[in-house]
């Protein structure tokens, strides 16, 4: 992954833990490519099919529900797509900071500071607990999230995945389209390992 780049405050990375922070991305990338290529197939079936067709990927209506409105799938698309593009593509900056730094004070492992629509320079914030779990999934999912939050999704108050998958499955499936847990959830699908 030749577009990361690494900007360290006070801690020391080794060559190897750039290495596992490669290999990270290069797996959230992987594992996004498949969530792309079933979202475009559901894309590309003809739109008077699609509500039925979501049936056929049940990975995805798991996390998005079964969407009946043209745009809100539309934008579902887009954003899947732009999650590849963004790993693939664009030039990302990886700060790294030690334990005691403000990333990580609520025991998150990961972070982003909100949408930057005018940098074109991706940072992204992390903390040693990022190695804490060596399992990929674990890893990839953090990415796919704090890019979410990069495009400027955000969380309702108390969000958590159980309450997306409620959400999907139910009524009012259009708030979980904007929302970093659904697209990590999905994410999760495709790594084989899903969020319970
Ligand atoms: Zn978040």
């Amino acid at each position: 992954m030749d577009n990361i780049e690494f900007r360290e405050r006070q801690g020391d990375l080794t060559a190897a833990q750039r290495t596992e922070i490669c290999n990270a991305f290069r797996f959230a990338l992987r594992i996004q490519r498949l969530v792309e290529r079933d979202m475009s197939a559901l894309w590309d079936t003809p739109r008077q099919n699609r509500v039925r067709a979501i049936h056929d990927y049940p990975m995805l209506r798991r996390w998005i529900g079964v969407q009946r409105k043209h745009k809100r799938l539309r934008r579902i698309n887009r954003r899947i797509r732009k999650l590849r593009r963004w790993i693939e593509n664009r030039r990302i900056l990886v700060v790294f900071h030690n334990n005691a730094d403000f990333v990580c004070r609520d025991g998150r492992r990961g972070a982003v500071r909100g949408p930057r629509y005018i940098s074109p320079v991706l940072r992204f914030h992390m903390c040693a607990r990022f190695f804490a779990n060596p399992a990929p999934s674990r890893r990839g999912d953090l990415i796919i999230h704090e890019l979410c939050h990069e495009m400027g999704m955000m969380h309702a108050i108390q969000d958590d995945a159980s309450r997306i998958l409620t959400l999907a499955a139910g009524r009012d499936n259009k708030k979980v389209t904007r929302n970093p847990l659904t697209y990590q959830g999905i994410w999760r699908e495709y790594a084989g390992d899903p969020i319970p």
